[in-house]
Parts: C-alpha cells; sequence; structure tokens
C-alpha cells in the first residue's frame, strides 16, 4: 500500500455512454461504467459535480491528486475543473445524465460535450448540492437560464403534484424551450434572449410579468451572475427568510470559471 494520503474529495472516473442534442444549445452525455459504483445517490435536485479536465498530452491517470500536482505542475497545466447539474441518476442502469450548454468555441466543457464520442473518459469529483424543494412551501418560484434549466428540470419533477408556482427560464434560441413535466398548478415562462451581456434584466422582467402568489414562497434562483443579481434586487422587495430562497451565479458573461470562482471573494462576485 502506498503511503501517500489520498486525494481529499473522492473522485469518479466513467465513460460517455451516448451524447444527443436536445436543443440547438443544449448537449446532453449520459455517463456510467463500472466507476459508477463509487457514486453515492445524490442528496438534492440541484445535485452537481466537478468535472476535472486534465492536459491529455500529460499523460496523467486518474484519480488526479489535485494538492499533490498543484504543488508540482507549473500553473497552466494544473487540471480545471468545470460544474455541472446532475440532472438525472439512474441508479439500476448505473448512469448520470448531464445537459451542457454549448455557446461556441471558448472554453473547456461545453466544447468537449459537443464533440464527445461514447468510449470518451470523464472525471469528476462530488456531488454537492443543497436545494430540494420544500414540500409544505405554499409555492415555489423557480428562475434561470439555460446553465440551470436542469437543476430546474428536476426540480419540477420533484414537486408534489398538487404544488403551485413558476419556472421561469431564460433560454438562447426558441427551440430550447424543451417540454418539462411539471405539476399543472407550476406555469412554465419561458423568455428568449441572452442570459448575459446586454440583457441582464431579462430574468428578473419576466419574473416581474406574472402576479406575485399568496403564502410562503420557496424559491430556487442560479444562473448567469448578473442577471442572479437582478433577481436577488426583486427578491428583496419581499420579506423572505434565508431558508426561502437558493440563489447563486452559475457563471459569468465574459469570465471563465476559473475566473468566476475566484471572484467570488471580490464584490462583484458577491450576489448579496
Ligand atoms: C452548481 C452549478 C451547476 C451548474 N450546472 C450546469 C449545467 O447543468 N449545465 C451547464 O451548461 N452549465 C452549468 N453550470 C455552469 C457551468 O459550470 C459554466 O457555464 C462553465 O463556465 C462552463 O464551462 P466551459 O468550460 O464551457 O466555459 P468556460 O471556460 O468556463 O468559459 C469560457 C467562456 O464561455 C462563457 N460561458 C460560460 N458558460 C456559458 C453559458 N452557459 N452561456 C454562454 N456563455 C458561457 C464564459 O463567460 C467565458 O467567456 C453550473 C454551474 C454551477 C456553479
Amino acid at each position: 500500500m502506498s503511503d501517500r494520503p489520498r486525494p481529499k474529495r473522492p473522485q469518479h472516473v466513467m465513460e460517455v455512454l451516448e451524447r444527443s442534442r436536445l436543443s440547438p444549445s443544449l448537449v446532453r452525455l449520459v455517463v456510467g461504467g463500472p466507476g459508477f459504483s463509487t457514486f453515492p445517490q445524490p442528496p438534492s435536485t440541484d445535485a452537481y459535480v466537478k468535472i476535472v479536465f486534465a492536459k491529455p498530452e500529460l499523460g496523467l491517470e486518474p484519480p488526479y491528486d489535485l494538492a499533490e500536482l498543484r504543488e508540482t505542475l507549473p500553473a497552466d497545466d494544473i487540471p480545471v475543473t468545470r460544474t455541472y447539474t446532475v440532472r438525472h441518476v439512474d441508479m439500476e442502469a448505473g448512469t448520470l445524465t448531464l445537459d451542457f450548454v454549448v455557446h461556441g468555441d471558448e472554453g473547456l466543457a461545453a466544447p468537449w460535450a459537443r464533440d464527445a464520442r461514447p468510449g470518451d473518459r470523464i472525471v469528476f469529483q462530488g456531488p454537492g448540492g443543497a436545494y430540494t424543494p420544500d414540500s409544505s412551501a405554499d409555492w415555489h418560484l423557480l428562475a434561470g437560464d439555460l446553465s440551470a434549466l436542469p437543476a430546474v428540470a428536476a426540480a419540477l419533477e420533484a414537486l408534489p403534484a398538487d404544488a403551485r408556482g413558476y419556472a421561469f427560464l431564460v433560454v438562447d434560441d426558441e427551440e430550447d424551450r424543451l417540454d418539462l413535466a411539471a405539476p399543472e398548478g407550476v406555469e412554465i415562462v419561458w423568455a428568449v434572449g441572452s442570459a448575459g451581456g446586454a440583457a441582464t434584466d431579462l430574468l428578473a422582467t419576466t419574473i416581474r410579468s406574472r402576479p406575485w402568489l399568496e403564502g410562503r414562497v420557496h424559491v430556487f434562483a442560479h444562473g448567469e451572475r448578473e442577471s442572479i443579481k437582478q433577481v436577488r434586487g426583486l427578491l428583496k422587495e419581499h420579506e423572505l427568510s434565508r431558508e426561502q430562497i437558493s440563489i447563486s451565479g452559475y457563471w459569468a458573461y465574459g469570465r471563465n470559471e476559473d475566473r468566476f470562482q475566484s471572484e467570488k471573494r471580490e464584490p462583484i462576485g458577491k450576489i448579496d
């Protein structure tokens, strides 16, 4: 036995089983294989994993000892992570479904997913996550852009049949409006337009297009950082406790995930 300390967060090594195009902006990967046996049942509907990307030319073999690699490799060669929601877990089939927003050639995860083939290796840490719809809430407000669509879709599926409320979704293209399963009392409100850049107010404006309902709301709002700040401003108009709100940026316009994550320590990166 090696006396090398184990990597702090367990890593799962699986393979791509299927790739499909859900819409102009979304690619779905189903992943699994023998490595699935290490993956626990996720505790929440917004469960996410952190996919680890190592430069292929370095020939590193997973699981990666990220702590050691951070000490020993030049900064440009250190593996980086990208965060993705677990859209669905099939414990029987031993598969995970992940939906990726494709946003051009920039970035690591989106181009990788767009071009992934069955048999490709995928390494990730997780799952994390903290939100599950509160079944005792009087109504639910779910909101996000395409990056949060997988988490919103998973939440809609977990709601009780008599749940009430709204799911507000900003998508890039008319055809990104997926057919989502939802309780009859939950209206899905789509808005087509860019979530970042010049259109940061679109999500908040779309939320304002519907009446605020009576009773205790449970909120799930995630997506492009500046647009989520505007949603936070809107929520402040109502008296809500911390426990009623799950809110965060999932990405930031013009920033890769490394910069987006490091900016969380700066004023610009804070939602509140
Ligand atoms: C908890 C959590 C769950 C998430 N779940 C999902 C998910 O299920 N599906 C998903 O697609 N994303 C999800 N995201 C967002 C995803 O992690 C980021 O979009 C990430 O930056 C994508 O990595 P990349 O390598 O493709 O691009 P990066 O290298 O990080 O960025 C390259 C460029 O692309 C831009 N960019 C990044 N994301 C988008 C986007 N969505 N639309 C337009 N431009 C973009 C950046 O601003 C940057 O300019 C989640 C994030 C978090 C924190």
